[in-house]
């Protein structure tokens, strides 16, 4: 029987997938969505901002301060897609294109960007070419030697380890000195956190599973193809993909003209015509209880309503709901891990004629620091002329939009322009426009054992009072991703009816 009321709390990118996914599949039963924030979405914060050009023409740039750009892999936003009718909107980067395969490194030391070799052709030419070529990197030293050695390694995965950190894995097959440049470097730009303290299976569970499949060697493991699918269809709901998957081959990312923005505005045009659903933003959840006289969640609210229904799903961050439970009713391991903090510094420059401000690429990050070196404060740099520049379609050759990412905030605009002008090897004008945001907590640390404590509390919400009737999801439980996100979304109260 379907659930007679939902209450959903958060409306980030999980609570609003699960609002529209639940309004879907049950058309009568009355749903209702606090957000805390008046503005829906959680971290998605897409804007258009004003700026003159050289001439004195007007026009604007998106800037984001959130989630920037899309995975293909992830069917349930590839659905979202087609239900809600985006594909106009979309804006793709082809894998072969050089947004896509050109990346870099800035190491402290070296000069100017190091690129990463990008497929087996160009590791060699840059191991094979003379230190004072151009196509000569460090990197490719480092990669092969990992990478060719890695099959020869034994079997090395403690039979006493159910988990490991990041760090942990990539120092075990392929060496510390790869764990630190390469594997430092993806974490801190994805999680803007240490490699040392990450869960690999629950940050990365394809390395885990590419080692068992390779009995050990994980290139051995991923030249043989996996047989099960990374997220397991739900058996009586298929993806309705519409084609959009079809226009999706070949591709490394994805936006829309409007950025992420334009997701969360269209489950909000949508939800906003459904009669079951009612959308209360600015209102936060101050409680939230099980009355197990009346079979109820009672949830009060920063409104002074008490909301009552007969199921809930939480997808706020772990942290808030421990806050709204009562010490009789606790769940365990809501606050087991720490959340990391992002300032987000979006930069315009007027396009100097014939001159790039950066090379033609997606952008570049920042590894830890070797041992005994002062850590850099930039995490890494998202070149959006490159990857993006149809969102500023007409304008786009007349200016340079890149994305500088922080793990504290700024000190001093100009010094920070100075660090990316070393880190870039070239000299950076002042720019037309400086946005500074700073994301206080904004993106949970998996830590090691992460999967574990998360089933655990699964079991505890099947147990008394919850029974079931109370899912908690988010990016704090299923992974980070706007994917992992809206498919947590797609999947709650799969056994409620
Ligand atoms: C700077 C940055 C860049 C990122 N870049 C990418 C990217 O490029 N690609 C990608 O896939 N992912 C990216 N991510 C990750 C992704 O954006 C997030 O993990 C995802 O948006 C989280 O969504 P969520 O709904 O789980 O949580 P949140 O966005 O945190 O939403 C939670 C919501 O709950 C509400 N809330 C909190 N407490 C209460 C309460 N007591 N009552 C009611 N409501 C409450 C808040 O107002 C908020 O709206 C990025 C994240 C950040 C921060």
């Amino acid at each position: 029987m379907a659930p007679s009321s939902i209450a959903i709390l958060g409306g980030g990118l999980t609570g609003l997938s699960a609002a529209f996914h639940l309004s879907r599949r049950f058309p009568t039963t009355q749903i209702t969505l606090l957000n805390k924030d008046i503005h829906f979405g959680g971290w998605v914060h897409s804007r258009r901002t004003k700026i003159t050009l050289k001439d004195g023409r007007e026009t604007t740039v998106l800037l984001e301060a959130g989630p920037r750009t899309l995975r293909p892999n992830s069917k349930s936003i590839l659905e979202l897609i087609n239900l809600l009718d985006l594909s106009p909107s979309l804006l793709t980067v082809s894998k072969s294109s050089p947004a896509a395969r050109n990346r870099f490194l800035s190491l402290p030391g070296a000069q100017g960007l190091l690129h990463i070799p990008s497929s087996p052709f160009s590791l060699l030419t840059s191991v094979l070419s003379p230190k004072s070529s151009p196509l000569h990197s460090p990197l490719g030293h480092i990669l092969l030697s990992a990478v060719a050695r890695e099959p020869f390694r034994p079997w090395n995965r403690p039979s006493t380890i159910e988990d490991e950190s990041v760090d942990e894995f990539l120092s075990r097959r392929f060496g510390s000195e790869f764990a630190r440049v390469f594997g430092s470097a993806l974490v801190r730009g994805i999680y803007a956190a240490d490699s040392r303290e990450l869960s690999v299976r629950a940050a990365f569970p394809s390395l885990w599973d590419a080692e068992e499949r390779g009995r050990g060697s994980l290139v051995t493991g991923f030249l043989r193809p996996s047989r099960a699918p990374v997220i397991a269809e739900i058996d009586d709901a298929p993806y309705q993909l519409g084609g959009v998957d079809q226009q999706m081959r070949g591709i490394s990312v994805y936006s829309f003209s409007q950025g992420i923005g334009e997701l969360v505005n269209a489950l909000l045009r949508d939800l906003r015509t459904r009669r079951n659903v009612r959308l209360l933003g600015g209102v936060s959840a101050t409680a939230l209880r099980m009355n197990l006289r009346t079979a109820q969640f009672e949830i009060t609210t920063s409104s002074c309503e008490t909301v009552r229904a007969t199921h809930a799903v939480s997808a706020v961050p772990l942290p808030s709901l421990k806050g709204l439970l009562s010490p009789k009713t606790p769940l365990p391991h809501l606050t087991a891990n720490p959340y990391s903090s992002v300032t987000v510094v979006n930069l315009v420059f007027l396009a100097p004629p014939g001159h790039a401000l950066h090379p033609v690429g997606f952008g570049y990050l920042v590894p830890r620091a070797a041992s005994g070196h002062a850590e850099n404060a930039i995490l890494g740099c998202v070149f959006d002329s490159s990857s993006m520049s149809e969102q500023e379609a007409p304008w786009s050759a007349e200016i340079v939009k890149m994305t500088a990412m922080l793990r504290e905030p700024v000190a001093s605009v100009p010094r920070l322009i100075e660090t990316l002008s070393e880190q870039l090897g070239i000299r950076l004008p002042d720019p037309l426009l400086v946005r500074v945001q700073n994301n206080a907590h904004c993106i949970p640390l998996l830590r090691v054992g992460h999967l574990q404590r998360m089933q655990e509390l699964s079991g505890v919400l099947r147990g008394e009072p919850w029974s079931g009737k109370l899912e908690v999801i988010g990016a704090g439980v299923g992974g980070v991703s706007v994917g992992d996100c809206v498919e947590a979304g797609r999947r709650a109260g799969r056994s409620w009816a």
